[in-house]
């Protein structure tokens, strides 16, 4: 399938998904948002590294800075935080830059706050922005990489097919989601403890209406 640019979500909310879809729900379907410490590092660490206009050329490897992406396969659009484009021999799987003469093979990478995860929230956001690439440039690329702020180390993920299917899953659950407009109960889980929407969310305490729903309930209740 592929979505049209009406239909397009934001690629960044498929971390969010995955980690759960109720707090998916309630920052892109009911636009509700509450910084806690964790999501406030978060944004600072990208505000160094989003530059849109950060061009870096070191030894053979050039960095590009927040490049914007799209896919309709999976329906989703967002900036890179970084990639990096590696000198090639031929065209394979490459592009070419109007600044710098010769092949270059995209390398994308995703800086994050804390360290590696349990769950593969980072390597679904990381798949997701290689497939707008691909699409993007029709190219293959095999592998990307994670860069974790707190532990300073940068992993080399590889995009495999395992990978690949679970981000369009994830890409078409989200979708459907959005297009029913119905925030999905809370369910308490092991992330409710850092997640920034707990006090809005109230998991474990009971399930609360969505917004649109409240408000339709209210006005039902004042018109009967
Ligand atoms: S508090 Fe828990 S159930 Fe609620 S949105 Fe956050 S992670 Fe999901």
């Amino acid at each position: 399938m592929m979505y049209t640019d009406d239909q397009m979500l934001m690629l960044s909310g498929i971390q969010h998904y995955m980690f759960c879809p109720r707090q998916w729900a309630l920052i892109h379907i009911e636009q509700q948002w509450d910084d806690n410490r964790l999501t406030a590092e978060g944004k600072q660490l990208h505000q160094n590294v989003d530059n849109p206009s950060y061009r870096q050329k070191n030894g053979n490897t050039i960095t590009l800075r927040s490049v914007h992406i799209a896919s309709h396969s999976l329906g989703l659009y967002g900036v890179t935080d970084a990639v990096e484009l590696l000198p090639s021999d031929d065209s394979t799987d490459a592009i070419t830059h109007p600044r710098y003469p010769g092949f270059w093979k995209p390398f994308p990478i995703e800086y994050k706050r804390g360290h590696h995860k349990s769950d593969e929230s980072d390597e679904v956001q990381l798949a997701a922005q290689v497939i707008c690439l691909e699409e993007m440039y029709n190219i293959h690329i095999p592998e990307a990489a994670l860069y974790y702020h707190e532990t300073r180390h940068r992993e080399t993920v590889m995009i495999d097919e395992q990978l690949r299917n679970l981000t369009y899953e994830l890409s078409e659950a989200m979708h459907k989601v959005f297009e029913s407009g119905s925030t999905p109960k809370a369910v308490k889980n092991r992330g409710c403890r850092s997640c920034s929407l707990i006090d809005i969310c109230e998991p474990g305490l009971r399930s609360k209406p969505s917004v649109a729903t409240y408000l339709k309930r209210s006005l039902d209740e004042e018109t009967a």
